[in-house]
Parts: C-alpha cells; sequence; structure tokens
C-alpha cells in the first residue's frame, strides 16, 4: 500500500531528475580512452550473501573469485588499463565505500557482480539479470534491491549515511544523486552487453536489463551496473556458480562485455541505443503508475533541423509539464523504453549552439542534435 501510494512521487522525481549525455558525444571527443575500471565483489567478511540451500555455496566466495578472474584478464588484455577491486579478500566494504572508491579514482566504468536468490518454498528460477540504476518498476526487481541493499543493517548508523534510507521500503532509495542519471545511456549499453554476453555463458537465460533503486549504484559518478550472475538457489546456476571453470566462463562473457563497452566508449563501434529495452515485469499492483509512452508527436519527414535535446525520460510528459521549465517548441523522439525530448527548431547547427548554454543552465548535460526525417541522427 505505501508503495503504491508513493510511485506517482517517484516518477515526478525520476522525470525531473534524469538527464542524459548522448553515446555520441562520448564517441566524438577525441582520444577518449577507457583509463580506470572499478570491479566489485559484492558482500564479504561478515557479510556472506546469497547462500546455496545446502549451505555450502556463498555467494561472497563466488562473485569474488569472478571478480578477480574479470580484474586479471583485463589486466593481461589491457596492460594500460587501471583495474581496481573494491575488495581482493573475504572482507566487509561498506556499500558508500565501495562507490566512493570508484569516484576517487574516476573510474570509467563501475562493474558490481552478484548472484540472484529466492527463499526455500519459491520456484528456482534461473538466469542473469543486470541492474541499472532507477525506479523499481516490479515487485520481483524491489524484492532484488531490498536484499541487496539489506546489507547496510550490518553497517553502523546507516539511516544517516544513506540519508534516511529505510532497508524494509526499497523506495526510499530514490534520493539519487543527478550525476549517476547522466549516465544512464552509457550504463544501459555495458547492462546490454553484459546480458547478450552471458546468455552465451553456462547461465544462458536472460532476464533482461532492469532498473532499481540500488545503493551501490546510488553515488556513483560513472557507468554503472550491478550484474546478478544467476540463482546460487537454482540447481543448474548453484553448479555453474560452484564449479571454478565454469565461474571463468562467466568472467570471459563479462570480459567481451567489458571490451565490447570499451570499444564503444572510445567511439571505435556504435551501439544502437534504439534496440535496447528495459524489463519491465507485469506487476499489477503497479501497473497504473506507470505511463507508458503515447505515439510521439512525428517532425515532417525529410525536413532537417537543429534542436537541443534536454533529457530522455520513460514517461511521455505533455506540452506545458513543469519538467520543461517553461520551454515550448518541444520535440519527441521514442528510443528503446525512453522518449528524447528537446527544443528549439533551428535551421543551422550555430542557431542551436548560440541557444545552449541558456539551456545548460536549465538543464544540465543538455546538447545540441541534428533531426533529419523524424529521427535525431548524429551531428
Ligand atoms: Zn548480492
Amino acid at each position: 500500500m505505501r508503495q503504491t501510494m508513493r510511485a506517482p512521487l517517484l516518477y515526478t522525481v525520476l522525470t525531473a531528475v534524469i538527464l542524459l549525455c548522448s553515446p555520441h558525444l562520448f564517441a566524438q571527443q577525441q582520444g577518449v580512452t577507457l583509463k580506470t575500471v572499478v570491479i566489485d565483489a559484492g558482500h564479504g567478511g561478515k557479510d556472506p550473501g546469497a547462500v546455496s540451500l545446502d549451505n555450502k555455496l556463498k555467494e561472497k566466495d563466488v562473485v569474488l573469485d569472478i571478480a578477480l578472474t574479470l580484474g586479471d584478464k583485463i589486466k593481461k588484455a589491457y596492460p594500460n588499463i587501471n583495474v581496481i577491486y573494491t575488495r581482493k579478500s573475504d572482507v566487509y566494504v561498506e556499500l558508500n565505500e565501495r562507490s566512493n572508491i570508484a569516484n576517487k579514482n574516476h573510474a570509467d566504468l563501475f562493474i558490481s557482480i552478484h548472484c540472484n536468490s529466492v527463499p526455500k518454498k519459491s520456484k528456482a528460477p534461473s538466469g542473469c539479470e543486470t541492474f541499472i540504476m532507477g525506479a523499481n518498476k516490479s515487485a520481483s526487481n524491489m524484492e532484488v534491491c531490498k536484499i541487496e541493499n539489506s546489507v547496510v543493517l550490518l553497517e553502523e548508523d546507516y539511516s544517516t549515511k544513506y540519508q534516511g534510507y529505510d532497508p524494509n521500503d526499497p523506495e526510499s532509495a530514490i534520493f539519487f544523486n543527478l550525476m549517476q542519471n547522466a549516465f544512464f545511456e552509457q550504463s544501459l549499453i555495458f547492462a546490454d552487453l553484459c546480458q547478450k554476453n552471458l546468455n552465451k555463458s553456462p547461465i544462458p537465460t536472460n532476464r533482461g536489463i532492469k532498473q532499481g533503486g540500488l545503493l551501490v549504484l546510488w553515488r556513483t559518478t560513472m557507468p554503472s551496473v550491478l550484474v546478478e550472475l544467476g540463482f546460487i538457489t537454482n540447481s543448474n546456476d548453484r553448479n555453474v556458480l560452484g564449479s571454478k571453470t565454469r565461474r571463468g566462463d562467466l568472467a570471459n562473457s563479462l570480459f567481451t562485455a567489458f571490451e565490447q563497452f570499451k570499444n564503444q566508449y572510445e567511439g571505435k563501434i556504435e551501439i544502437d541505443l534504439s534496440e535496447i529495452t528495459i524489463k519491465e515485469d507485469s506487476d499489477p499492483e503497479q501497473e497504473e503508475e506507470i505511463e507508458a509512452p503515447s505515439a510521439p508527436v512525428a517532425a515532417p519527414a525529410n525536413d532537417a533541423y537543429y534542436a537541443v535535446q534536454i533529457f530522455a525520460v520513460s514517461k511521455n510528459l505533455k506540452d506545458g509539464a513543469s519538467e520543461f521549465k517553461g520551454e515550448k517548441t518541444i520535440g519527441r523522439f521514442p528510443s528503446g523504453s525512453l522518449i528524447k525530448y528537446t527544443v528549439g527548431h533551428y535551421s543551422s547547427e550555430a542557431q542551436a549552439i548560440k541557444q545552449l548554454p541558456a539551456l545548460q543552465k536549465k538543464f544540465k548535460g543538455a546538447f545540441v542534435v541534428k533531426i533529419e526525417g523524424g529521427k535525431i541522427v548524429k551531428k
């Protein structure tokens, strides 16, 4: 009940804060290279994480082994890349500290590695899923976030450190910062690469990309994901997670995802965001709060012009919505599960660039785009 009532507020907050950087902007910067990756093995020390039904296999051990193997592979293939671990042994690291490590080292990518679980009496689902920071859109997503976030109960004074976060109410994790959302598209791209590559791993069931209020991703200021590699409570997944060789296969899949992300980040390959979708499990209790994007207002075909993209969100906003901060001439361009919103209609790029500083004051991260045939095309 409480969650249902909070949902509209949640979406308003989300809509207001999701500001995106164009993936093409990353690619177009001359000489951009991926220099630092932070690999976060979940749990550790006094926090075992999820445990197999026979009590013999612990998430903290599985994910540490995969994290270290992944890091080794990256160091071997790319000696110039700085690989940093949030932990290299069986120690407990606070969630805050994990994102601190990534932020202070100016990481270009943050990968948090975990395993899923369900209580004994439930059916035993299988498969991998990758989370990016965002609103929990279903009860099952919320359950995963609740489990992963509940480790803060082991930390002293968690309520102060996490701004009043209550592990029993995962929706209270909506106070995430603006910076996180600036990396939404890049996080989405890496999440998609993780899922695609893990699909070829010994745990092939693809449960999709999901969004959730995960504390470990909350304050990171770079593209960040949390991968749930499989269910330690499912017999097939458990056998894979319990085998050193097959853990190596999972690390390999993540390494390939990393390599492809690096190439994309450095502008060597392009990834079409419109083909990536975020999975929204059907959850009748929440369905009414989520507005499906309606048909966009199409620009006349073949009419090339420039505009300023101000943000992209999953919500369909009407003209005059407060999120537009008084701006008119709003353009709407669907991209996967998101709608990109633009302001203005300029015949030259120079005219659009002239308007940019004023718009950036209102919409952090705004940038100029070219629109052709009713679609945002590259500059
Ligand atoms: Zn975990």
